[in-house]
């Protein structure tokens, strides 16, 4: 990566070499997202990071790749099943729990992965343009 092309990037529409800053395309119109890291435009997510995080709280390794309304259900549901098993005496409960939390940090791990395979498409597709 060059200093130059840190400064462009591509139209959402066309796929044309826009400044960076650029909220509408010159070429198409199109109005352009807000990055929301300016200095690098790729945010990679970090699978083993999602698993510990739903490994500790159930849910937030869901948060961390974005899938909040996801995350807040897993924490939601296992709260219940938690206050279920142990102020409620229904023991059976906490085995839905247990598989429930290996869903998880299973869930969070692959989805973090599955991000990051998308978003490497992405910067592929943005190099092959450029090569060209
Ligand atoms: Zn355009």
């Amino acid at each position: 990566m060059n200093e130059q092309s840190k400064n462009i990037k591509f139209c959402v529409n066309c796929g044309e070499k826009i400044n960076f800053d650029a909220k509408f395309c010159p070429k198409c119109g199109a109005k352009q997202p807000i990055e929301r890291n300016s200095g690098s435009a790729v945010v990679l997510k970090n699978p083993g990071v999602a698993a510990v995080l739903s490994f500790f709280i159930p849910g937030l390794g869901q948060i961390y790749n974005g899938e909040i309304i996801l995350g807040f259900w897993f924490l939601i549901f296992q709260s219940l099943l938690l206050y279920l098993a142990f102020f409620q005496g229904y023991k059976f409960v906490l085995l839905i729990s247990i598989v429930l939390w290996i869903l998880g940090i299973v869930d969070a791990y692959r989805a973090a992965e599955s991000i990051n395979r998308k978003l490497g498409t992405k910067k592929n597709l943005k190099s092959l343009i450029e090569n060209h």
